[in-house]
């Protein structure tokens, strides 16, 4: 275990175990990964609860998916795949069992193309949005079909009836995301039929260009 891997082993623990005790993902729910400058990864293993992650026992995949050593890892796997196979430059995925997450994503009136109107900046300046993606059997590697499907368009993707997954270019900005998605959908819930005023296009626009985000709205051509 070479010195940055044990660091970021201790990172992936301390994450999981912050969200866990936030009650953001429940039982041995939501799963972790990191990737290695060599292309290998670090997943948190299956049936492992966030809350009482090992570091010396979490996966490490070499870069065709081999297990090197820890635990088997996830089920969930083919989510993280096909999310790093889209967006190449991400190196972290948090995928949570989310309540309000959860909730947002059996709503009728969804845009699956934007799950969650622009209500705050940071959700804008952490997430860019959000892509709805329909249910699929946990495990199913039809998912990461309906992932490529977005071409990459987004770092945060909402699976139907089951919960978020969020890459970032690091494991704490996958993270960061991951709660401001969750944050976001619990002020959609609480202001839903109340009419709330969302960011305006002029103000979306505004920290598009301040702080030069690409926003799957802002390429034009997506309709
Ligand atoms: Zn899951």
């Amino acid at each position: 275990m070479s010195s940055s891997d044990g660091k970021l082993r201790e990172e992936i623990c301390r994450y999981g175990r912050s969200l866990f005790e936030r009650g953001l993902t429940p039982g041995s729910s939501g799963n972790i990964s990191v990737r290695l400058d060599d292309g290998g990864w670090l997943v948190t293993p299956t049936n492992a609860s966030l809350g009482f992650l090992d570091p010396a026992r979490i996966a490490r995949l070499d870069a065709a998916g081999h297990l090197l050593s820890g635990d088997k890892p996830t089920k969930e796997i083919p989510l993280h795949a096909a999310l790093y196979e889209s967006r190449t430059e991400a190196r972290a995925i948090v995928h949570l069992h989310s309540t309000h997450a959860v909730a947002v994503s059996m709503l009728p009136e969804i845009d699956p193309r934007a799950v969650l109107p622009p209500l705050t900046p940071y959700y804008v300046m952490r997430t860019g949005g959000t892509a709805l993606v329909p249910y699929f059997r946990p495990g199913d590697p039809a998912v990461a079909d309906a992932i490529r499907g977005l071409a990459g368009r987004y770092s945060a993707v909402l699976l139907a009836n089951h919960g978020p997954v969020v890459a970032g270019d690091s494991l704490e900005g996958a993270v960061f995301a991951t709660e401001e998605l969750e944050e976001t959908a619990r002020l959609y819930l609480l202001l839903r039929n109340l009419n709330p005023r969302a960011l305006s296009p002029a103000q979306v626009d505004d920290l598009v260009a301040h702080f030069g985000l690409t926003l799957p709205d802002h390429r034009g051509d997506c309709g």
